[in-house]
């Protein structure tokens, strides 16, 4: 299994435009170090500078938005699109995940990607 793969079992969510709250409230999120060495990558490729969180400030959040959202790690795709996770904005996707749904993920995750 890639994690793509697993990323493509989160349903997506249409968050209210320029909205950065939960960004700003969860500082740096957890993530694998195969997230990290995704995040790494892309922040190279794409020439972003590295830089620190701040206070509960997630360091890739920008005015726009995330500035890695094509390689966010899955704890920032969760958020919202499981009952678990719920958006302070009250914004679900279509079909949220149920809680045996989210566990399944979680044990993919953990059990795939935990030392990767
Ligand atoms: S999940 Fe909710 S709080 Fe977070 S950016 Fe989307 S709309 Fe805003
Ligand atoms: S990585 Fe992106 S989506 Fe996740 S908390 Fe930071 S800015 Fe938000």
């Amino acid at each position: 299994m890639e994690i793509q793969d697993l990323y493509a079992l989160i349903p997506e969510m249409q968050c209210i435009p320029n909205c950065t709250i939960c960004c700003r409230e969860f500082g740096i999120p957890s993530r694998t170090p195969l997230e990290e060495a995704r995040i790494r990558e892309y922040l190279d490729r794409e020439k972003i500078k590295f830089s620190y969180a701040s206070g509960t400030t997630c360091p890739y959040v920008t005015e726009r938005g995330c500035s890695i959202y094509p390689v966010r790690p899955l704890i920032c795709r969760l958020y919202g699109a499981s009952k678990n996770y719920p958006c302070v904005k009250g914004v679900v996707p279509l079909s949220p995940l149920d809680e045996d749904q989210e566990a399944e993920i979680f044990h993919l995750y953990l059990s795939h990607f935990r030392g990767t």
